[in-house]
């Protein structure tokens, strides 16, 4: 079972990704429940909507709830409290499943499932996966998972300073799906798919799931500044923005909107150039894609520390004015290059899913020969 909140869309792209690694080479079953939702708690189970709300239009509030939560002893408290009034539905919801495992892809379902795993005499492993590259909130280190495995080395040692024994810690690397590594398709490919102009340079701009960020004003200054070139926006859920952008009276033909795609992988193979919020999730397939990162923003605070990181390794810029992004676009558009040398980073893991997925059989093998030797 891989418990998860549909917060953005980062946590169940990286359950999906782990899945998607996971099925075909092994023989196991896989569910993922929206376990905040499942709660029914009032403000927990409309997380999703909450946090949509709040990352467009009030990320003061998101920012507000990170630092008043920002310590294991208030995650603690706020865990048990919520965890007293919601046994039953959790406790039904792991009745149904009868799971073996329980894969934790978001912070603030550690806890819960320690506290059902303990006080059910239960004995399946808990498995965390930090889907945070840098700035990790002190939830990740909830204490009470078996193992705790981190997409990069700063995430690693956040667990530590947290107080997470290393030995329960591993660096697998960010779960990017396995269709952003295998058959990836060429550029032209792509844009065939797409139904796009082949030899044109392509902006893709992205806000992650909740299609965050204020993509309005960027895509008009795109439009206006990078007129010669093809932009492709993706709103996700962000269905004011879609309508907005679809039913303005003056787009271009170059400009192409869609709405939620399940074929990133296509849409970033397409593109020269990817604009987007610092979500991980992105970040990461960008990344594996070879392309320039432009990040606009962080959507909250847990996204700081990714600017930096993106920075540094020399992935890509970080630029909150439109205008400037553009003059960064139009000198990129200019330069030649070689997608296979430019934009990677031998540090960054890009297999990640894959390792997960084996660490996670390897578990699972053990629980399998205890149950069959008891
Ligand atoms: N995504 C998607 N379709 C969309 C928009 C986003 O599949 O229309 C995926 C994207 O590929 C990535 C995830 O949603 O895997 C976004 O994760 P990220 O960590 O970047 O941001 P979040 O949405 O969690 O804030």
């Amino acid at each position: 079972m891989f418990a998860i909140s549909d917060t953005g869309g980062g946590h169940r792209s990286a359950a999906a990704a782990i899945i998607a690694a996971l099925e075909p080479k092994y023989s196991v079953q896989c569910t993922i429940v929206d376990f905040l939702r499942a709660t029914g708690f009032p403000g927990l189970k409309q997380a999703p909507e909450i946090y949509d709300y709040c990352s467009i239009n009030h990320l003061w509030l998101n920012n507000l709830f990170f630092r008043k939560t920002n310590s294991i002893k208030r995650i603690n408290a706020l865990t048990r409290m919520i965890y007293f009034q919601c046994r039953q539905q959790l406790e039904q919801e792991l009745d149904n499943i009868e799971p073996d495992m329980v894969v934790a892809v978001h912070p603030l379902v550690i806890g819960l499932l320690r506290m059902l795993r303990q006080n059910s005499n239960a004995t399946w492993p808990i498995i965390t996966v930090v889907t945070d590259l840098v700035t990790l909130h002190a939830s990740w280190a909830t204490p009470g998972a078996d193992l705790y495995l981190v997409p990069t080395q700063e995430a690693f040692h956040s667990l530590v300073k947290y107080g997470i024994p290393g030995s329960r810690i591993i660096h697998t690397g960010f779960p990017i799906h396995p269709k952003f590594t295998s058959n990836q398709v060429v550029q032209s490919q792509a844009r065939t798919e797409l139904n796009i102009e082949l030899d044109r340079f392509t902006i893709l701009m992205t806000g992650g799931g909740v299609g965050s960020g204020n993509m309005r004003e960027w895509v008009s200054t795109l439009e206006q500044e990078c007129s010669d070139k093809q932009i492709l926006v993706i709103t996700g859920n962000n269905k004011q923005l879609y309508n907005e952008l679809m039913n303005s009276p003056n787009v271009s033909d170059r400009l192409h909107v869609y709405g939620f795609v399940n074929n990133m992988e296509t849409m970033m193979s397409a593109s020269d150039v990817i604009i987007s919020k610092a979500g991980p999730g992105t970040i990461m397939e960008g990344i594996t894609t070879k392309r320039p990162l432009i990040i606009t923003e962080a959507v909250g605070i847990q996204e700081t520390g990714n600017i930096d990181y993106t920075i540094k390794r020399r992935l890509g810029y970080y630029c909150p004015v439109p205008k400037a992004a553009c003059k960064i676009i139009n000198e990129i558009a200019m330069q030649v290059h070689d997608d296979d040398k430019l934009y990677t980073h031998e540090e960054i893991i890009t297999n990640g899913s894959m390792r997960i997925a084996d660490i996670i059989f390897d578990q699972l093998a053990g629980v399998q020969s205890i149950k069959k030797s008891s």
